[in-house]
């Protein structure tokens, strides 16, 4: 944050070897222009001593986000030069990898620029509003001092925008910052602009919420609910375990999602979703899922994502919990902070076995394999994948729901899902050591006092079915099939640039068995135009067993297809008491979701 951490420097601590100077004198071309200088005898490395040379490599990919992202092929105008300005050669060693030979000067200079176009929270963004950075996808790493200090100094083209990042601010300085290694500055996004800052404080904590974009967000209204949230999660976790944090909030025309790191999130946000209660609903879900990262990913760590390797995949099983689990209480915990009640979180729960029970890909993938796949499946869609996947985040959440209530019923709600996250808290999260699957597992099984080998082996490493209903009874609920009225074709369909396309094919499903595919371009049914809005209502005319014609254009060939109707539309979930519940599942209900469970009857 801009007046935010600032560190108590003494004039005798030398100034870090490693520093960044990022300017953007024109924000209209989207370029960053990045300064870097090394002073080569205050670093150690025995690389750099052998070698007479300078290795930077730029990550491949940013923790929170596994996908491989090639941050590197954004950068143009590379060169190299000492402190004499004496240009010095260097060449390229691999697609990320800039090797420069340092010719015995004291210290290298190194420019370049950064194209920043791509608005999400994981990218950067640079135009004449603000900029938006985050370090994996701005500056080098040398290799073997990556444990150095770095200070960044960012030079604001504008007297009118200001910056705001968690790196805690050099005294008496303009926007110069302090990282104490490359993995806090890849731990902290910076934005520069004209955004708007509202400060509060939770438990005598700072905290600041950073608005950039127009819409129709309110901050006093938010805020409140923010700090609703931060208080219901450090009472679970015993407390916040920073000074000070930071939440920037992008609101634009398009795109949603979100980035935690340690001591910030970045959120970003359609700029028109604030009013409407159900949207307003799901920001505060996205609130609690990245607030709740804090603890769950970004310091109780997965072994493989305990060190991280910015060169390649860095794999591990479990995002099941570090993301499944964070996604089931990002429903509960809003609940939880008085937010929406619980026909709003049960209406939710029931949305999610939904898109669940309708996903075939989850009788094709475990959820710890689509964990481990996650680098080129769950960010890699195409037109199979419904038909093979299943994502680690809407499984992992419904396997987080059956553990929680398996230990609820078990304890009488004397012991939940809560004591596994406190206890991952203590004996991981608080010194930073990565835990392993086993651990996991072992952690779950002492909370809950059982061997969970089956349920771990059927639901994890398997792909049986969730029994939501046996779990669900103890509270006093079940789940409600509801049949929809049409015929179901196994196919998906999206009209992009007024043209109605196929978009899903299901393995095996009536439109796959006629010879339809993904990709096909749908004309008519029987004879008469039909667009991807109206589908359904059109096939509320026809039955299961009747014979259709589907006229589509394959590869630019115009060809009807005969398909036979053979099942039903896929089903919807709610989740609804049972009759007559007995005075032990209303407890257990109370227990759980804080409310009666007439209050739903
Ligand atoms: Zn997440």
């Amino acid at each position: 944050m801009t007046e935010a951490r600032i560190l108590p420097i003494s004039p005798t601590i030398t100034t870090p070897a490693i520093q960044y100077k990022v300017s953007m004198p024109h924000p209209e071309s989207h370029l960053f222009e990045v300064s870097l200088s090394v002073r080569l005898e205050q670093i150690t490395s025995s690389l750099l001593q052998t070698s007479k040379k300078l290795d930077l490599k730029m990550p491949v990919w940013t923790p929170g986000s596994y996908l491989i992202r090639e941050y590197a092929k954004h950068l143009q105008d590379f060169c190299a030069y000492s402190e004499n300005e004496r240009p010095l050669p260097w060449q390229k060693l691999g697609k990320n990898h800039w090797q420069i030979e340092t010719l015995g000067v004291s210290e290298v200079i190194v420019q370049y620029r950064i194209f920043a176009n791509e608005l999400t929270v994981r990218t950067n963004h640079l135009d004449s509003t603000h900029g938006y950075f985050n370090g994996a996808a701005l500056f080098f790493y040398i290799p073997e001092c990556d444990k150095n200090p770095i200070r960044i100094k960012v030079i604001s083209p504008k007297s009118d925008w200001q910056v705001s990042t968690s790196l805690p601010k050099i005294p008496d300085t303009e926007n110069t910052f302090d990282a104490e290694d490359f993995d806090t500055l890849v731990d902290s996004p910076f934005e520069i602009g004209s955004h708007q800052l509202y400060p509060f404080e939770v438990e005598g904590k700072k905290h600041q919420l950073a608005i950039w974009g127009k819409g129709n967000a309110e901050p006093e209204k938010l805020i409140p609910d923010i700090q609703k949230i931060i208080e219901v999660e450090a009472e679970l976790f015993g407390g916040l375990p920073y000074e000070e944090y930071l939440f920037l909030l992008h609101i634009s025309g398009k795109g949603f999602g979100g980035l935690e790191h340690k001591f910030s999130c970045t959120l970003n946000y359609p700029r028109f979703g604030f009013r409407n209660k159900e949207k307003a609903d799901r920001f505060m879900q996205l609130v609690a899922h990245e607030f709740f990262h804090l603890w769950n990913v970004k310091r109780i760590r997965p072994k493989a994502l305990e060190v991280f390797d910015y060169e390649q995949e860095n794999y591990t099983s479990s995002l099941w919990f570090s993301e499944g689990t964070t996604s089931y209480y990002d429903l509960l915990i809003p609940l939880k902070a008085g937010i929406y009640d619980v026909k709003t979180f049960l209406k939710g729960l029931g949305k999610e076995i939904t898109l669940l029970l309708t996903t075939i890909g989850r009788k094709v993938q475990p959820v710890s394999e689509s964990s481990w796949d996650a680098w080129i499946k769950l960010y890699r869609r195409d037109a199979n994948s419904n038909n093979c996947q299943i994502s680690y985040y809407l499984k992992g959440a419904m396997i987080s729901l059956l553990l929680d209530l398996l230990i609820r019923e078990k304890y009488q709600n004397q012991r939940s899902l809560d004591d596994v996250m406190r206890q991952m808290w203590d004996e991981f999260g608080k010194s930073e050591i990565g835990f392993t699957p086993e651990q996991l597992k072992s952690v779950i099984e002492e909370v809950a006092e059982l061997d969970l080998g089956e349920f771990f082996e059927s639901y994890i490493h398997g792909v049986d079915e969730l029994p939501f209903d046996e779990y669900l009874r103890p509270f006093g609920l079940r789940l409600k099939k509801e049949d929809n009225e049409w015929p179901d074709l196994g196919m998906n369909v999206v009209s992009e640039n007024s043209k109605e396309i196929i978009k899903f094919v299901q393995h095996q499903g009536a439109a796959q068995l006629a010879g339809l595919d993904a990709g096909d371009e749908l004309l008519a049914i029987d004879g008469f135009r039909v667009n991807a809005d109206k589908l359904s209502d059109r096939l509320k005319d026809y039955q299961v067993g009747d014979v259709l014609e589907v006229t589509v254009f394959h590869q630019d060939e115009l060809i009807t297809h005969q398909v036979t109707l053979a099942h039903s539309s896929p089903s919807r979930y709610q989740v609804v008491p049972v009759k007559n519940p007995t005075a032990k599942q209303q407890e257990n209900f109370a227990g759980w979701l804080g409310s009666s469970l007439e209050y739903i009857l």
